[in-house]
């Protein structure tokens, strides 16, 4: 199980990639919903994503204890891909991105801006899996996984650090859950440190892994996963995370489409600032409860990266 001294570490590993986030708050806001609600906008992280805190300090432990590491591999194009192409890149460690033969141009451009190497292979997970393993043992990277690794959960961990730090009274944190590392690393801080805090997951209700996962109390694969929260399209929780999941957390809620638009236009009109649809998950369920008077609910707001182009869709009240 994931010590507490290993977010420690994390945390003095990564300051020179992650920036501690603000806690964003509207008075107005928390007065019509009767419950204090905070913003922990991780949208405005470095890369525009917690990602760069696991990316980030799994890099720097391995190449403390490898020095001759030859460079960095990972399957995953989104927010970690870019991650972990900018840590390298930062690092002068030389990267590469496996991505779908049919990923958009806007995500290899993101990658390329960092000078990583992008390597594309077949369309599912599966095959870019086994490439980046194939890579890793070929030219002797390290493969960086997006979750399900002890570092990487680590390095998420700190935001539970700053939460506490920032908002030392919360009373519940709320975390959307892909793979499920970012909300490892936090409850596992959280619960150590401030048992009473609620830590509450979310998922939307066409991609719920977790939530399946922990009513069968086993691993559970979903057969499909479908949002617009494509950030958080895991088919199943992993190794490393599902039991941690299960021993901190205290339950999970589940959103729909429609809530996570209305959270989306909530958090760009209340907030002034823009989510993309797998960080506005964790407002979704904000507003979905009453939390009760006086409650500080923190929601973590996971990241911030969506194309252009689809931000009249996100913000149009089709209502
Ligand atoms: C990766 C990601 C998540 C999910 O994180 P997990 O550690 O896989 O649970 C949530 N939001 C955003 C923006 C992400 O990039």
């Amino acid at each position: 199980m994931l010590e507490l001294q290993s977010i420690w570490e994390a945390n003095a590993n990564i300051r020179k990639f992650a920036r501690t986030t603000p806690i964003l708050y509207s008075s107005l806001l928390s007065d019509d919903l009767g419950f204090d609600l905070m913003l922990k906008a991780e949208n405005l992280q470095t890369t525009n994503s917690f990602k760069i805190r696991g990316a980030s300090n799994c890099l720097i432990k391995q190449k403390k204890e490898m020095p001759s590491l030859n460079g960095v591999v990972t399957a995953s194009s989104g927010n970690h891909g870019q991650a972990v192409a900018y840590v390298a890149n930062k690092m002068g460690v030389p990267a590469v991105i496996v991505m779908p033969e049919t990923a958009p141009k806007a995500k290899s451009r993101a990658v390329s801006r960092w000078n990583a190497q992008i390597e594309f292979c077949g369309k599912t997970s599966r095959e870019r899996l086994a490439r980046s393993k194939e890579i890793a043992q070929q030219r002797g990277y390290l493969e960086i996984p997006s979750y399900d690794h002890p570092d990487v959960i680590s390095g998420q961990g700190t935001i539970g650090k700053e939460i506490l730090e920032q908002v030392p009274d919360v009373d519940i944190i709320l975390v959307p859950i892909g793979g499920g590392g970012l909300i490892s690393g936090i409850a596992t801080l959280v619960k150590n440190l401030r048992p009473k805090t609620q830590v509450i997951g979310v998922e939307p209700a066409g991609s719920n892994s977790m939530t399946v996962s922990l009513d069968k109390e086993e691993i559970t694969q979903l057969e499909k996963t479908h949002s617009i929260a494509d950030g958080l399209l895991t088919m199943k929780p992993g190794f490393l995370t599902f039991p941690l999941v299960k021993k901190y957390v205290d339950r999970t809620m589940l959103v729909s489409e429609e809530e996570i638009l209305q959270a989306i236009r909530l958090i760009i009109e209340h907030f002034k600032t823009v989510p993309e649809p797998s960080g506005a998950v964790s407002v979704a369920a904000a507003l979905k409860e009453d939390w009760g008077k006086g409650k500080k609910v923190v929601s973590v707001v996971s990241g911030g990266n969506f194309d252009m182009d689809r931000l009249p869709g996100f913000i149009t009240n089709r209502s």
